[in-house]
Formats: C-alpha cells, structure tokens, sequence
C-alpha cells in the first residue's frame, strides 16, 4: 500500500509499504510481492503466513475481500500485524511464496519448520 497522504504523481521508495506490517519495504530493500492495486506484501510477513497457513494450519477467517488478489474466497487467511486487518488468502500466500522462492532478485525461499 502507499502511505497515506502521499502525492500519488510522486511516489517515493519510502512511501510504499507492506499491507500487513505497514513498514516500507522498498526503501529498506525487502523482497516483496505486488498484489492488485498497489498492494504488497514483504518477504518477513510470507515467512509467518505461509508458515501459519501451510505449515501450522493456523487457518484464519474474515469476511474481507483478500487484499492482493480481492476476492473473497473460502480458503482461509492470515490476518496481518496491523489494524484495519488485511487478510491473505492462502492462494496467494501460495503462489507469492512460489514467485519469491524462484525470484534471482531476492534471497528468499519458503520456510520449511513451523
Ligand atoms: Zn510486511
Ligand atoms: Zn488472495
């Protein structure tokens, strides 16, 4: 997501942040992953959802839309640090993991303990 108040013709690195934790994630060089409309989720927050959804099964419920692909869907989420909650459903937290995972840009890869 971008920070709030921001001038959309002037979008600085330090201005786009991870939906789930709210801190910058270009500015400081994490690897992340672009959902729809501007929304991103960083490497650190799908190691923990990918570990509470695939790995734990600490399945999540929300009525929200899912943020990086914004639909509402049966599978279940994970809810993020920040409020308003931003849900990740986990076919996204699946195929996020799966693109990080195969990026060169990013030394990233799929936790594999809980
Ligand atoms: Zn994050
Ligand atoms: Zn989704």
């Amino acid at each position: 997501m971008h920070r709030e108040g921001i001038d959309s013709e002037n979008v600085q690195p330090e201005d786009i942040l991870c939906d789930y934790c709210g801190e910058a994630t270009w500015s400081q060089n994490k690897p992340c992953i672009e959902g729809h409309q501007g929304s991103i989720v960083c490497g650190p927050c799908l190691t923990t959802a990918y570990r509470e959804l695939v790995l734990l099964k600490n399945e999540q419920e929300t009525t929200e839309k899912c943020r990086m692909c914004l639909e509402h869907r049966e599978d279940p989420v994970w809810l993020g640090y920040i409020n308003p909650n931003a849900p990740i459903c986990k076919r996204c937290v699946k195929q996020a993991a799966g693109t990080l995972t195969k990026s060169k840009l990013w030394d990233w890869s799929k936790p594999t303990d809980p």
